[in-house]
């Protein structure tokens, strides 16, 4: 069981060795729209060792506000595909877009909205925050929410 996904070119897939899935949220903020190019970014935290990757990936390492981030991206198609952060050790931030199945997930939360694009109307009720929450906040938030098995 598990859940699996790939870069848009399908040189590099991922396997999650995870019962069911973290909570997905998304990213409002500007660094997030000009790395995706798009309004917002999908993330989903996942315990390192629980992302399984084959295909050749390339890195991006950058140093912002204090703490080390590096990026994995396929290195044929550039699909970013997760992070890794000094503020979060042992962790994997995954891109959640690149997950097959996509389509069926709902963001539990959403982060940074008060960057949010104008067009972009939010459920009623939905988790949010106008920059990142604590971890607390976030926990306690999504809390209330069953987490999605794996199919
Ligand atoms: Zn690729
Ligand atoms: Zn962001």
């Amino acid at each position: 069981m598990g859940f699996t996904g790939q870069c848009r070119c399908g040189q590099v897939h991922l396997q999650l060795q995870i019962e069911a899935l973290a909570p997905l949220y998304a990213c409002h903020c500007l660094d997030c729209q000009r790395w995706s190019g798009s309004a917002f970014a999908l993330h989903m935290l996942c315990a390192a060792q629980a992302i399984e990757i084959s295909g050749s990936t390339t890195t991006y390492i950058h140093t912002a506000q204090g703490h080390t981030s590096t990026q994995y991206a396929c290195s044929t198609c550039f699909t970013r595909l997760f992070n890794e952060t000094d503020a979060a050790p042992g962790m994997r931030v995954l891109r959640a877009g690149v997950l097959h199945g996509a389509d069926r997930l709902t963001p539990l939360a959403h982060i940074w909205v008060k960057r949010k694009q104008p067009w972009i109307s939010l459920p009623e009720g939905v988790a949010q925050w106008p920059e990142s929450p604590t971890p607390e906040e976030f926990a306690v938030a999504i809390s209330e929410q069953a987490p999605i098995a794996a199919l």
